[in-house]
């Protein structure tokens, strides 16, 4: 039988609801939910990005402020704006696009992104939270969506599954693996040095890819009724693809994430949950003073 698709559109339509609400209730306290997108230089993919975005923004309540800054701007012209939006009681949400151009390091960056509007978890602070399990972080949307698929997976909850992660960038595989140890499971990271892949994966219950390379995980290297989650996203011809070879993974996969269609939309919501978790945070911790 072939794997059951996680939908992720379908998880995004039902989420999308609850956010709508929470935003409501702010409005009604005369807080509009705001996220301001800093974005260095013109870039087409940051571009369709922020359009996407604003479609989901507009639907759940929330505000989009865009700051373009010059492609040749400088680090500090960087901090400098991050700092500002960390002071500004009218933004909630911080989000610094990526990629930033060569001249610039995120790593010498990202600790200037406020850290209590940190909405994607960009910020070493917030990533060293979640690696301690301590609850205050945001935790950045793509992993966020990853784990927002497994809980409405047959493998939920993951309480002593075999779980294997391919990928160990900051951005996705490596607080992937924090958030599946954090809901204990036992979890083997694997990376570009991975001798091979197989050995490791035919053991998996849960498969998390990202790697970004197209069809590197087959049907044939999974265990039978595993879940796979697909986070690639390659544009091959015109058309993006995942980093599993959908049509053998979907053979052996009990359940198994599209790609258009499956983390995409559901990282999209994840992001305005945190945009609306940090003005609720925010307005609570006002008026607390
Ligand atoms: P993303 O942002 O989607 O996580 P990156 O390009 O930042 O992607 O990171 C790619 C990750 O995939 C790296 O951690 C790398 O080690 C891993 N990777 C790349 N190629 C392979 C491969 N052939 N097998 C296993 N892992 C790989």
């Amino acid at each position: 039988m072939p794997a059951r698709i996680l939908d992720g559109r379908a998880l995004a339509a039902e989420l999308r609801l609850g956010l709508a609400e929470r935003s409501t209730v702010l409005r009604a306290r005369g807080i509009i939910p705001t996220l301001a997108v800093v974005m260095v230089g013109d870039d087409a993919e940051s571009a369709s990005y922020l359009r996407r975005i604003k479609r989901v923004a507009t639907d759940a309540g929330v505000e989009i402020v865009e700051h373009l800054l010059p492609a040749d701007v400088g680090e500090s012209a960087v901090r400098l704006r991050l700092a500002t939006l960390g002071g500004d009681p009218t933004t909630h949400g911080v989000l610094l696009q990526q990629p930033l151009p060569r001249s610039l390091s995120i790593r010498a960056i990202a600790d200037a992104v406020p850290a209590r509007k940190d909405v994607d978890g960009a910020n070493p602070a917030n990533q060293g939270r979640l690696a301690f399990g301590t609850g205050a972080a945001f935790v950045p949307a793509t992993p966020a969506a990853v784990l927002l698929l497994l809980e409405r997976s047959d493998k939920w909850p993951l309480r002593g599954r075999e779980a294997a992660v391919v990928g160990r960038s900051s951005v996705v595989g490596l607080p992937v693996t924090l958030l599946l140890i954090g809901h204990d499971a036992t979890v083997t990271v694997l990376h570009r040095s991975t001798v091979e892949l197989a050995a490791h994966l035919e053991r998996a219950e849960v498969v998390v890819v990202a790697a970004g390379k197209p069809g590197l995980v087959t049907g044939a290297m999974l265990r039978p009724g595993a879940t796979v989650i697909d986070v690639g996203t390659t544009l091959v011809d015109g058309k993006t693809v995942g980093d599993v070879e959908f049509a053998s993974a979907q053979e052996v996969a009990a359940e198994i994430t599209p790609v258009p269609g499956g983390v995409g939309p559901v990282t999209n919501i994840a992001l305005m949950q945190n945009v609306l978790t940090a003005a609720e945070r925010q307005s609570a911790s006002s008026h607390a003073i």
